[in-house]
């Protein structure tokens, strides 16, 4: 006898095409965490699902779970679109990249609601990417490192505890920067705008206007820091980074300050 369906909500994080007309669907739930399912006929226009299945969707959907075997798709109607089409190259990538790593964070039977917050507010802000789109990869970055309570403290001296408000020098990835009095020599890597822009980055709901704040040698500092940290979480490069990375380095990395503030 066939099981009941159950329902789940979540969002539609890669698309994969079996068979002739199959897709596996893989979705970012609330229930039950990551969790692949096999969409007959998926690829094709249906009734069943609500039109043809996208990626960025977030999905009312109903899966029947078997045993052994992948969970079916039964029907999911499409209760957002996250980038329509006709979205720019650079929103794509910046969406898929983090769609990618909302992926590896995710684990099935493990629902985590920060990490679908996260990847919400990435898709949200998507389209604005391109405006600075290396500043918007670390913005990305740095709400996933934190979620991951990969990144560190930065309001806090590493050495003294005190606050960096002051300015500080950011010398190892994973430990927390050193305030400008505990530095010998004074010198000041990340300013107090740059520190203030970091502490606020390190939240689930990212900004990633934010970024606009790291500019110069903070921008190629933080940059570098972020890449060690993530090097450190993800066991290999993602895929997505491929489509990414020349995009945000033609971006130079780091842009002018802006005149009006
Ligand atoms: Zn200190």
């Amino acid at each position: 006898m066939a099981r009941p369906a159950e329902s789940v909500t979540g969002l539609v994080v890669r698309l994969q095409p079996v068979k002739d007309h199959d897709l596996i669907v893989t979705l970012l739930s609330a229930e039950r965490g990551r969790l692949d399912t096999w969409a007959r006929a998926g690829r094709k226009s249906t009734r069943r699902f609500g039109g043809r299945l996208g990626l960025f969707a977030d999905l009312r959907a109903e899966v029947r779970v078997g045993r052994g075997t992948m969970p079916d798709l039964v029907s999911a109607e499409v209760s957002h679109q996250w980038l329509v089409d006709g979205a720019s190259w650079p929103a794509l990538a910046f969406a898929s990249y983090a769609a990618e790593l909302a992926l590896v964070a995710a684990q099935p039977d493990h629902p985590d609601a920060d990490l679908i917050d996260w990847l919400r507010a990435c898709l949200e802000q998507a389209p604005s990417a391109s405006v600075d789109l290396a500043g918007a990869r670390l913005a990305a970055e740095i709400g996933f490192l934190h979620l991951l309570g990969s990144f560190p403290d930065v309001r806090r001296c590493g050495s003294c505890g005190g606050s960096t408000a002051g300015g500080a020098v950011w010398l190892i990835a994973d430990e927390a920067p050193t305030c400008s009095s505990c530095v010998v020599g004074g010198a000041r890597q990340l300013d107090a705008a740059a520190l203030l822009a970091l502490s606020e980055l390190t939240r689930v709901e990212i900004d990633i206007r934010l970024a606009a704040e790291l500019v110069g040698e903070a921008r190629a500092l933080v940059t570098t820091r972020v890449g060690n940290l993530l090097a450190q979480v993800l066991h290999a490069p993602l895929r997505s980074a491929a489509s990414l990375d020349p995009l945000t380095r033609l971006a130079g990395g780091a842009p002018e300050p802006r005149s009006n503030r």
